[in-house]
């Protein structure tokens, strides 16, 4: 009888036998989830294969693992781990193969065992959801949530999250927690359950920063192709720039905070960063959703930005050209728009480099028209910074100095580069 996804099978092949869970494969190998959590890829060219077990005939969903207590080692530091969803919360229904988003921290132990070296771990499932569907309500109860946390005495924080939006949540919780412990957010671009999964070693990464003295929010993923080590990005300057990679995540406009390396589980930083402890916990988790970002096309009508301005929006951050450019028509809307007192901000999006409106009269206009040039924050960044100066500050100007300076690291220096 043919094996199914989802069946026990036993594996033979040279003499050595691998008993477990079939998964699928995308690579004509034979991949076997094995008691101990781990996946085994096996050519079928000589290899033999019996069916333990049918899946249908498995009442209880089976574990991967064996359960990982989350005994308490005394003397380790404390960490959250707060679950929002995405692949990285995602485990398999070993009955039928399905990747279902479920978590908790016993999951994550049960599946990595080596964490409970690093640290004694809680962990909360805050969503379950895509992180396509986060939006800004969801920010603030999530800020609220690590707040919490570190107010009951958590030593660092990781928050596991879709990668999708991971860079827009990254980017509301450094404005709206400034933190004495490390905020790691962590992530997966494949699930557990496929032999390339980057799942584990993310994660194993984000605890270690979330241990060190770095005192920020940061994005924690792989660094490259290989499974050397992970970047430690800061969560104002990351961006995810591939769909599928698993090194998709990069630090723009600046080079990571450091580095983990995988096998010595050492963090390594080579720029300055806030220290644990160097600043108090606070929460200012205010932000105005009422905001949007609006990317310029060559012959795009102004009629996208009139939808806006006639709907009431508090903020709009355009993506313009080069060094921030829009078509000389735009020009009316955007002097339209800041006379109604909407706030509008520039950016570009060839993503690297500043803004700059002073070189062409395409962006000496816009800039007379009452538009503020967004330096060089990603446009993501300044739409999310946007809504969280709107909730903090009063009036236009108010609004404009706050977008004009670093409040965490968003804005870098000038380079000569
Ligand atoms: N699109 C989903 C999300 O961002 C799944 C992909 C992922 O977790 O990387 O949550």
């Amino acid at each position: 009888m043919e094996f199914e996804e989802g069946d026990r099978v036993k594996v033979e092949k040279n003499g050595v036998a691998y008993e477990g869970i079939a998964m699928p494969s995308t690579t004509g190998h034979i991949i076997v989830k094995m008691i101990s959590g781990y996946n085994a890829g096996i050519d079928q060219e000589g290899a033999t294969v019996t069916i333990v077990q049918k899946k249908q005939d498995m009442e209880v969903i089976t574990k991967p693992a064996g359960k990982a207590e989350a005994k308490s080692i005394s003397g380790l530091p404390k960490v959250s781990i707060l679950s929002t969803g995405g692949t990285i919360a995602s485990k398999i229904d070993y009955r039928t193969g399905a990747v279902t988003a479920q978590f908790s921290a016993d999951d994550i132990l049960q599946a990595i065992p080596e964490m409970t070296e690093i640290a004694n771990f809680s962990g909360k499932a805050i969503y379950n959801i895509l992180s396509e569907n986060m939006k800004a309500d969801y920010w603030q109860e999530l800020a609220r949530a690590v707040v919490e946390e570190i107010e009951n005495g958590a030593d660092g924080i990781i928050v596991a999250h879709g990668t999708d939006t991971m860079m827009y949540s990254a980017a509301a919780l450094s404005f709206m927690v400034q933190t004495p412990v490390p905020i790691v957010f962590v992530g997966s671009q494949r699930s557990a359950d496929r032999p390339s999964s980057d799942n584990a070693m993310n994660v194993i990464c984000a605890a270690k920063v979330a241990v060190s003295d770095i005192a920020e929010v940061t994005v924690v993923m792989h660094s490259d192709g290989s499974d050397d080590r992970c970047a430690i990005h800061r969560g104002t300057k990351v961006r995810k720039m591939h769909t599928s990679r698993r090194d998709a995540f990069r630090s723009i406009n600046s080079e990571p905070i450091g580095y983990v390396d995988y096998e010595k589980l050492k963090v390594s930083t080579s720029m300055e960063y806030v220290k644990r402890g160097d600043r108090p916990l606070e929460l200012r988790d205010k932000l105005d959703s009422k905001c949007a970002l609006v990317k310029f096309t060559p012959g795009s009508s102004p009629d996208i930005l009139s939808y806006f301005i006639d709907a009431d929006y508090s903020g709009l951050v355009i993506e313009g050209t080069g060094l921030g450019h829009v078509s000389t028509d735009w020009v009316p809307e955007i002097e339209r728009a800041t006379k109604k007192g909407i706030v509008v901000v520039v950016t570009s999006q060839c993503l690297n480099g500043r803004v700059c409106d002073r070189v062409y009269d395409t962006g000496r206009d816009i800039i007379k028209a009452g538009a503020i040039e967004g330096e060089n924050m990603l446009p993501e960044l300044a739409l999310v910074k946007l809504m969280w100066a709107l909730g903090n500050s009063d009036g236009h100007d108010a609004v404009a100095a706050m977008m004009g300076e670093d409040i965490a690291g968003e804005i870098t220096e000038r380079s000569l580069a």
